[in-house]
């Protein structure tokens, strides 16, 4: 069984994606509230798993609980200009929030195709603009690297630390990186290395083509586990280190960004080593939203494969 399989059978079912008809959405979320005494001690992304039905609602315009126009608050625009993409998703009120803003088209200043963001959408429909676009700012993973292309987002490798750190101390062994940011030029390198290996078919499936790669952003990371050396990133999901990533990974900020079963919307077969950084806020909605690619949870098209 993958990993994948068995963090969908030992999740509970927060979260059911039908449409409900308003009136018992909006009382099921009110109950919630009522309980909102047990969670007091835990902290803001755990407290009410939003639905996830709002996706296949039609847009409220009254909840009386979100603002109208989260674009016109100050403290929105501050965020924004002052790129700390974690206080913008803050001030939409958290991750549900600014993701619903977003796919009710009700929050024109986030760009999902911004890569400076954290909540940029890259896949074989969206690519990089412009195609060699570089992260103004890089760092190195303070991790065991087995490749040369170990810098990430300062936020996102924060994060990695973080969680590498949480699964020594839960004791399922050391997580190394593979491969963090790839520039346009090495991408062009892989993706060509992988054509001349395999095939332009199977390397569509399994690496992407040049300014079409989340690594590109530097909120992309593969990884690896290294107890005695480190294993390759295709054995990762079968580690203990892989099985804790599937479940623990949105705690840090991340996503499984190609799972099981998603090919069709994601274009690739499932990579359970690779992982992208979306910041705490949006990861925790994406798990409590039961969410599987990113394209969904933004409510955008499925990109199987490229329009060339
Ligand atoms: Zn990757």
């Amino acid at each position: 069984m993958s990993a994948t399989h068995s963090r969908h059978a030992s999740r509970a079912p927060l979260a059911v994606k039908v449409a409900l008809p308003i009136g018992v959405l909006f009382t099921a979320v009110a109950s919630l509230a009522t309980l909102g005494d047990v969670f007091a001690t835990s902290s803001a992304y755990t407290e009410l798993p939003a639905p996830a039905a709002a996706m296949t609602l039609p847009v409220v315009q009254a909840t009386g609980e979100r603002a109208a126009d989260p674009c016109g608050e100050a403290e929105v625009r501050d965020a924004l200009a002052a790129g700390d993409d974690a206080a913008a998703v803050a001030a939409f009120g958290g991750g549900e929030e600014f993701r619903a803003a977003v796919t009710a088209g009700n929050a024109p200043c986030i760009s999902l195709q911004d890569p400076n963001r954290s909540w940029v959408v890259i896949n074989k429909q969206r690519p990089l603009r412009p195609e060699t676009f570089e992260p103004g700012a890089l760092t190195r993973v303070s991790l065991q690297s087995t490749t040369p292309s170990n810098r990430l987002r300062p936020e996102a490798a924060e994060a990695l630390a973080r969680m590498a750190a949480a699964a020594r101390d839960a004791g399922v062994g050391v997580i190394g990186i593979n491969n963090g940011y790839r520039s346009f030029g090495v991408q062009q390198l892989t993706y060509s290395s992988h054509v001349r290996s395999q095939g332009q078919e199977r390397a569509d499936a399994g690496s992407a083509r040049p300014g079409f790669s989340e690594h590109q952003t530097g909120f992309a990371i593969d990884v690896v586990a290294c107890d005695s050396g480190c294993t390759g990133i295709g054995a990762f999901g079968d580690t203990a280190q892989g099985r804790w990533v599937a479940e623990h990974a949105w705690e840090y900020g991340f996503i499984v960004r190609y799972e099981h079963g998603e090919t069709g919307t994601t274009g690739y077969l499932p990579e359970p080593w690779h992982l992208r950084y979306i910041g705490t806020d949006l990861a925790a909605a994406y798990h409590d939203g039961d969410f599987r690619t990113l394209e969904e949870f933004f409510a955008l098209p499925a990109a199987s494969d490229y329009d060339f």
